[in-house]
């Protein structure tokens, strides 16, 4: 299928590793020129390297925290009117809500609620301005389903969610889509990342824990992150603009329902 895309603009935030970097790749393979952003600079050259030689597409990096204004800012001025917008950051830490104080809360609501938004409220006119305009954002299966250690994931991820569901009806008209794309287990550093405590716990090995929550998936495994990075293309592609406010879950089954 041509996707449509070639010679977009897109900017996708916290790409480096992971979910962020797959959809960077998946975009870039469709001819996108892709400005790439993450905190340590050396890993995120390195990707962008990777890309370029994988894709052929132009990168560009700009390195800095996307959740503090002067990072949004730089990502800004790199790629001031993207087509594509993914919007991406760290997940908070899991614990006890008892343990979180405001300032803690303040961090995650910044993350994975506010920048989105900042960086959708920056970006959004240019696209309705120029009829076409496609924003992913990577959210998390604990949308639909909480996950009762990431209290502070379930809550600012399912505010930003709220947010854009009223806007993306909002925008539609102009070819404008908002979407979200809701990870289950996938195979990156923040699974091993959130896998440790209970394997901390358990006496096993982080691979054993995985192996064990990939038992109890219908699909019988944890996803691919290219898996992640095509269904991004997926939702960016020209021909999915009738696709708005839609929040798909990526997660091999396990989330129990018989519709969405
Ligand atoms: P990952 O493999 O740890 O990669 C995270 C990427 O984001 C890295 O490139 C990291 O680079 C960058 N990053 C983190 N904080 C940043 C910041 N403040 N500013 C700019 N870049 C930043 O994580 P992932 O698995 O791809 O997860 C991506 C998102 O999906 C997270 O919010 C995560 O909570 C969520 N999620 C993941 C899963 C899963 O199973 N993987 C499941 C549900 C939800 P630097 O550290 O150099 O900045």
């Amino acid at each position: 299928m041509d996707t449509g895309l070639k010679g977009k603009r897109a900017l996708v935030c916290a790409a480096s590793k992971g979910l962020g970097r797959a959809c960077a790749l998946g975009l870039a393979q469709e001819g996108v020129e892709v400005t790439i952003t993450a905190r340590t600079a050396e890993t995120l050259e390195a990707t962008a390297a990777e890309i370029r030689s994988l894709t052929g597409s132009k990168v560009t990096t700009v390195a800095g925290d996307i959740t503090t204004e002067a990072g949004r800012a730089a990502a800004l001025a790199a790629c001031p009117d993207p087509d594509i917008l993914v919007n991406n950051a760290g997940g908070p830490p899991p614990g006890d809500f008892r343990d979180w104080d405001r300032d803690t809360w303040l961090r995650a609501i910044d993350a994975n609620m506010l920048t989105p938004i900042f960086l959708i409220k920056a970006v959004v006119d240019g696209m309705i301005a120029r009829k076409f305009g496609r924003i992913v954002n990577i959210t998390s299966a604990s949308v639909k389903s909480p996950i009762p250690t990431l209290g502070m994931s379930n809550g600012a991820r399912a505010g930003l969610t709220g947010f854009v569901a009223g806007l993306a009806r909002q925008v539609a008209r102009h070819n404008v889509t908002i979407n979200g794309l809701l990870p289950g287990p996938f195979l990156t550093d923040r699974l091993k990342t959130t896998t440790a405590g209970l394997a901390a716990q358990s006496g096993r090995t982080i691979e054993e824990e995985i192996a064990l929550r990939a038992v109890s998936s219908p699909a019988r495994r944890v996803g691919d992150p290219a898996e992640f990075g095509a269904a991004c293309v997926f939702l960016c592609a020209a021909q999915s603009g009738f696709i708005v406010g839609q929040n798909l879950v990526l997660d091999g089954g396990l989330f129990n329902s018989t519709m969405g």
